[in-house]
């Protein structure tokens, strides 16, 4: 979707660039980021599984990508790349245009993986509560323990699989599944219609199907549903303004990518 997205907003600011998907195995990642600072790029995105192993080959992180430990955009200054993390401010924007409250809600993180990491960071600065919620409980923990030298707020982890989730969901003004369950239109987590209610917004990273499992579920018994491809546009967003030091052009990319799945 990145390249739809992309692509069109050079074309409606008349950048004359071109955004280009490249597959990269895990030991060529070193050599790739050479050849990309070789051949002059501009900049580039990185996505899983490569946003926390690319920091070690980057010259520079900005200050969030840096606490977050991964990377999703790259921005050349000459030959010297700096890297940043888009994702947290993405999904900040996407909740905020669905009409979240960030100041003072309390989170509930389906996942402690690269993306709920940068969620967490950002989510950290406005809400009251984070809970975390992973099926590996100790990765919560560890996300939990870094949140917790940086920000004074409450946190708690359970697992996937445990009890707690049920109040979890029950206390939730904002609830992100940024596991990748969900993906082909399957969603496996122990969550149940009636736990979720009118005032709730569930935001789904997952945006192949656009329109998952949860975000239904979610969305029949009164919650406000935020699909994961209106995220995917706001942080790309903030990569282009990353690249082009320019306003993106949010409408156009919003079009882009509603032609390609319906939002
Ligand atoms: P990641 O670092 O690989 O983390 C994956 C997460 O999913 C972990 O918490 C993992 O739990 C959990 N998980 C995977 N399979 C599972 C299963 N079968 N049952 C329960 N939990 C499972 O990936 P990521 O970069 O955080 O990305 C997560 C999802 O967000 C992906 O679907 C990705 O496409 C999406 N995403 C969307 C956007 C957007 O703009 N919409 C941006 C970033 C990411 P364990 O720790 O137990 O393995």
């Amino acid at each position: 979707m990145s390249p739809v997205i992309q692509n069109a907003a050079f074309r409606s600011t008349r950048i004359k660039a071109v955004y280009i998907p490249f597959c990269v195995n895990k030991s060529d990642l070193r050599r790739s980021i050479d050849a990309l600072r070789a051949l002059g790029i501009r900049g580039f995105n990185v996505t899983a599984p490569h946003k926390v192993e690319v920091c070690r080959y980057l010259d520079k992180l900005d200050r969030l990508a840096k606490e977050i430990g991964s990377v999703n955009t790259v921005a050349a200054n000459g030959k010297l790349f700096c890297g940043y993390n888009t994702d947290g401010i993405g999904a900040l924007r996407t909740l905020e245009e669905a009409g979240a409250q960030l100041d003072g809600s309390s989170v509930l993180l389906l996942g402690a993986g690269g993306a709920s990491r940068a969620l967490a960071y950002s989510f950290a600065s406005n809400a009251r509560t984070i809970r975390i919620v992973n099926r590996t409980v100790l990765k919560a923990r560890q996300l939990q323990h870094r949140l917790q030298k940086r920000f004074k707020l409450d946190i708690t982890v359970a697992s996937l699989a445990g009890e707690s989730i049920k109040q979890f969901v029950e206390d939730a003004d904002i609830i992100v599944n940024a596991t990748s369950m969900g993906q082909n239109g399957r969603f496996d987590p122990p969550i149940r219609k009636n736990w979720f209610h009118q005032g709730q917004f569930v935001l789904d990273l997952v945006y192949r199907p656009v329109e998952t499992v949860l975000l239904k579920v979610a969305r029949s018994a009164g919650a406000t549903a935020v699909n994961g491809l209106r995220m995917l546009v706001n942080q790309g967003a903030c990569s282009f303004e990353i690249w082009t030091s320019r306003s993106a052009p949010v409408a156009v990319m919003h079009k882009a990518a509603r032609q390609e799945g319906p939002m």
